[in-house]
């Protein structure tokens, strides 16, 4: 009887151990499932992660990317850029204060760079309230820089606040960046974010050697350097700071060039064997 009682024990002890099992295997592919439904979500096209995505061993490129201009302080970065004959990208808006200025658009181009687009009010309440109001905000920041250069060429875009950022979720919904950037690569444009950055519009006002700072410290270990700057009113210390941030990424190795010549120039240099 007690052997019986034993044996009895001993069953349980086995068939609870037999459902712990299966309730650790069952956890382990919900996780697994979770974790790759992650994935899939985020496994649209980014064109930032493509280019940070590189082997060991392949050229050292960067970007140096000036958003929300063109502005007061366009003409000094351009006349920096020339001098050191370096490439860059302008990501343009068409604000009231960048008005007076966009027919530097024109000389932006003439001179060698990429002028992209990021949004004519860059206003996240009005831009960000459906896909439809994005779109809109497009066609006229375009419509406003047609005068100065060919749009055929204007194919690249930033997003305002970036395609990751959560703001846009408080006025478009959850869903909003997901779909604009499916939208954007379905018009057969690009849309890049950026992976180093300057710091230089933020509230605390960052010095030059700031700004140099905060690019060497996020710069640090990276293949290729897309650099987020401005070129507003406000960014007078990013004017003094070029210079020397120019001469940081060369000390490095780094080649300059623009985003759309970035994939380009990645292949090229490789197979020279630089
Ligand atoms: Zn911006």
């Amino acid at each position: 009887m007690r052997w019986d009682r034993c044996g009895e024990i001993q069953r349980q002890k086995v068939r609870a151990y037999l459902v712990l099992g299966l309730l650790s295997a069952a956890l382990a592919v919900v996780l697994h499932l979770l974790y790759h439904r992650q994935t899939w979500e985020t496994a649209i096209p980014n064109d930032c992660f493509a280019a940070a995505a590189v082997e060991p061993g392949a050229p050292r490129l960067v970007c140096l990317t000036f958003d929300d201009g063109p502005g007061v302080n366009t003409e000094p970065l351009l006349a920096i850029l020339e001098e050191e004959k370096v490439p860059a990208t302008f990501f343009v808006c068409a604000q009231p204060v960048n008005r007076p200025y966009l027919p530097l658009v024109r000389t932006i181009v003439q001179q060698g760079h990429q002028v992209a687009m990021h949004s004519a009010s860059h206003q996240y309440a009005q831009i960000y309230q459906s896909t439809d109001a994005f779109w809109q905000d497009i066609k006229e920041l375009r419509r406003q820089l047609e005068p100065y250069l060919s749009l055929g060429d204007l194919t690249w875009l930033r997003f305002p606040g970036g395609s990751t950022n959560t703001v846009s979720h408080r006025y478009g919904g959850r869903r909003i960046m997901e779909e604009l950037k499916a939208q954007t690569e379905e018009k057969g444009w690009h849309w890049i974010d950026w992976n180093v950055c300057g710091e230089d519009a933020t509230a605390s006002h960052p010095d030059a050697e700031q700004i140099l700072r905060n690019i060497r410290q996020d710069a640090a270990d990276k293949t290729v350097c897309v650099v987020l700057l401005h070129d507003t009113m406000t960014a007078g210390q990013t004017v003094e700071a070029l210079p020397g941030i120019i001469g940081w990424f060369r000390e490095q190795g780094y080649h300059f060039c623009t985003v759309a010549q970035m994939e380009q120039l990645q292949g090229s240099l490789q197979s020279a064997g630089e």
